[in-house]
């Protein structure tokens, strides 16, 4: 592992605004006591939770960005309940997550959509997060290379390489997803080496992390022998202790591999 790995937090439609400052706090005071010393950490709390844990993040020097779990690709205008990449930017965000799996399934978010979402978001200088995946049924039928490499080239094919440091991708199967369902070591490592070989060379810094029902337990071995660059983390991220954990874990790989 020679690139510095990543950990995001997805805290989903979870934790009012008090309870997201809480969680930053806690967050804060674990990295305080244990600080990470390569791993870079991300978390993503619902729009209303974003300028609070923005504020505390910043005025407690807490050492982790903040993303927002979705944005639409207009700067402004007649979009009803929804949000801009530079509303998000005046309120301290600098990552977004582009094309989660709830997104695409539950709200209709289609691939050409996700292409748009993803040049707004680096467009406008903020860090996108590429998520990609196969269902249970493309995983059993044996196309889900195929299916990740679709997902892939759809979204960034005739992006602007420029924007390429600005991208980093997540494959997430989707039958992992909160289903505490992990993929094992080699599933992630043949995935892993399969998304790299299909983003072009301006994307060869570009972390390739790794989410699917990631906790305390199961981090070490998928960073270390599953080769990811780090997590996406929904369920193990909503308690700072196992958050931690899974960041210690990253750190623990990177250091040794070095
Ligand atoms: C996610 O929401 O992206 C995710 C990976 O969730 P979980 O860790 O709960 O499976």
């Amino acid at each position: 592992m020679t690139i510095k790995p990543l950990v995001i937090g997805n805290w989903k439609m979870n934790l009012d605004f008090v309870e997201a400052v809480h969680l930053g706090q806690q967050i804060g005071v674990l990295l305080k006591n244990r600080p990470s010393e390569h791993t870079e950490i991300v978390v993503a709390p619902p729009f209303v939770d974003l300028r609070s844990v923005a504020s505390i993040v910043d005025s407690e020097r807490i050492p982790i960005g903040v993303a927002a779990q979705h944005v639409n690709p207009n700067d402004n205008g007649a979009h009803t309940g929804e949000v801009s990449a530079s509303m998000l930017k005046r309120l301290g965000v600098t990552w977004v997550l582009v094309g989660h799996s709830e997104r695409r399934s539950m709200y209709a978010m289609d691939d050409a959509a996700v292409a748009l979402t993803l040049r707004a978001v680096v467009r406008s200088g903020l860090k996108a997060v590429l998520c990609v995946g196969e269902a249970l049924d493309i995983r059993e039928d044996g196309d889900h290379d195929e299916w990740v490499r679709r997902q892939l080239r759809s979204a960034l094919d005739g992006l602007d390489e420029r924007f390429a440091e600005l991208v980093t991708i997540a494959y997430e199967p989707i039958w992992a997803i909160g289903t505490g369902l992990t993929a094992d070591v080699a599933q992630v490592h043949a995935m892993m080496t399969h998304v790299r070989s299909v983003l072009t060379p301006a994307f060869k810094e570009s972390r390739v992390l790794y989410g699917g029902s990631v906790n305390a337990e199961n981090a070490a071995s998928l960073v270390a022998e599953g080769r990811a660059d780090g997590f996406l983390v929904g369920g193990a991220s909503l308690k700072a202790e196992s958050f931690l954990a899974i960041i210690q874990a990253c750190d623990d790989c990177y250091a040794l591999k070095r």
